[in-house]
């Protein structure tokens, strides 16, 4: 996976559905590359999280995977959990107390504007710890 500091190919398409201009913190996969416009340090669970998207848009082209991300709620929830799940397994290495704070921030990220709050934060938090299933 490249990392580049520097914005998606459809950054505009996504500043149309999200409000994440200028937000220095959000970072983009698009293909094999992890768009990193603000060029803050990327954590390894992140680049774990980055990862499955690399993945996930291997099977259908990164273009067509954006495409659907965008417009569909549904897909990108199923997208983003797979990542956040990815992500928390990942954070087994760091101690219980970093651990915590980790599940807190990314099941508010799941749940807030940012995704456009397609989960409350119990059932964010419910999803990535593996204690319900998608299709609940
Ligand atoms: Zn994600």
């Amino acid at each position: 996976m490249k990392i580049v500091e520097d914005y998606p190919p459809n950054y505009e398409e996504i500043c149309k559905h999200f409000k994440i201009r200028n937000n220095k913190y959000v970072v983009f996969t698009y293909g094999d590359t992890l768009y990193n416009p603000g060029g803050g340090h990327i954590a390894e669970d992140l680049k774990a999280h980055e990862q499955v998207h690399m993945q996930q848009q291997q099977t259908l082209g990164a273009s067509q995977w954006w495409q659907i991300y965008l417009a569909d709620p549904k897909f990108r929830l199923v997208q983003e959990v797979q990542a956040y799940r990815r992500q928390y397994n990942f954070s087994k290495i760091y101690p219980r107390s970093n651990r915590r704070k980790l599940l807190r921030s990314i099941s508010q990220d799941l749940s807030g504007p940012m995704y456009g709050n397609i989960v409350n934060y119990q059932t964010a938090k419910d999803l990535i710890e593996n204690r319900r299933a998608l299709d609940d």
